[in-house]
């Protein structure tokens, strides 16, 4: 067995993408420019969007936060967003999700230029995705296909079982996966799925993407196969200081000897996740 490092991929492209940054600047040429909007005080949406400032700041990037409070109006933030979209310094810039009950995500999700949506979840990025052409592609799964490619696992002719159907994880990647270039034979899998353990030991490549702390079990595992597991639910752990600790949707301990590949939680898709973000930011710039 051997582990993905995910958290050293993720280092390494940084170190990338702030080479190309001094090379904008050497050349007179704009410097990307994120912009994250954050509405009301949630604990991960403030984690997430802290993170994704300190990102842009350690590759060379341009950020800007924008906050509102819980009860600003759907009309309010539909307005920054056009601001957003208007601004020609902004290159890019996302909505942290979730957002208060009173708006709807996708009317603003929709709002957004095409252009700017370097989450990727504007319906012209993902139809754009789905049929091949340039896109901002969702950074979870840009993040573990960039993974794959790193690591040269093979994916040509595999079969790959994504266990999710959400639009911002399974549902991309399992496009993604079967593209040419890609060329592994999808099966998604999700709730309704029958006889879930032997379809997911069928899997070459098995990518967990579910939500539901240790899952996947030495069971449902191929010897031999690759385990991406996306699955990131913060549990109790009382020995640490935060009081909780992130499990994946793997049972790790079980389930790493029976593979020849597999990504650990925390350090695995985490981390590429994050870099993503950049490496849409860093497109913007130029365009898709
Ligand atoms: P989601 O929207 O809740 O989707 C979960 C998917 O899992 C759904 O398609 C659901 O099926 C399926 N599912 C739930 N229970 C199942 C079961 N018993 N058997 C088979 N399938 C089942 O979640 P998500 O946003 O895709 O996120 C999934 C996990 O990844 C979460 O832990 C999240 O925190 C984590 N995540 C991590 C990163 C990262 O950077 N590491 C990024 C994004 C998400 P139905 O469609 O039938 O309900």
């Amino acid at each position: 067995m051997q582990l993905i490092d995910g958290k050293k991929i993720a280092s390494e492209i940084k170190k990338e993408i702030a080479g190309e940054v001094l090379k904008i600047k050497e050349n007179g040429g704009k410097v990307p420019h994120l912009a994250a909007v954050l509405v009301g005080h949630d604990g991960g949406s403030e984690t997430y969007v802290a993170f994704k400032i300190k990102d842009c700041q350690e590759v060379g990037f341009k950020s800007s936060l924008v906050r509102f409070e819980d009860d600003v109006t759907e009309a309010e933030l539909l307005a920054k967003v056009e601001e957003l979209n208007n601004d020609p310094d902004i290159d890019g810039f996302i909505v942290q999700l979730p957002l208060p009950k009173h708006i709807s995500e996708q009317k603003i999700i929709e709002a957004i230029d095409p252009k700017k949506d370097v989450d990727g979840f504007h319906p012209v990025n993902v139809g754009r995705m789905v049929i091949g052409l340039p896109s901002f592609v969702s950074a979870t799964p840009y993040g573990i296909v960039e993974l794959l490619k790193r690591y040269q696992i093979e994916t040509n002719g595999k079969n790959c079982v994504v266990v999710g159907r959400s639009n911002i994880v399974g549902r991309p990647l399992s496009v993604l996966l079967s593209q040419k270039g890609i060329n592994a034979t999808v099966t998604v899998a999700h709730s309704r799925t029958a006889n879930l353990e032997q379809v997911c030991a069928s899997a070459d490549i098995l990518v967990a993407a579910i939500g539901s702390p240790e899952f996947i079990t030495a069971g449902m595992v191929k010897k031999g196969a690759v385990v991406i597991d996306v699955g990131t639910t913060r549990v109790p752990a009382p020995e640490t200081k935060s009081g909780w600790k992130l499990k994946g949707d793997v049972k790790f301990d079980e389930v790493a000897p029976k593979c020849s590949w597999i990504t650990p939680v925390p350090g695995g898709v985490g981390p590429m996740t994050r870099v993503a973000l950049l490496q849409n930011t860093l497109l913007a710039v130029k365009g898709w």
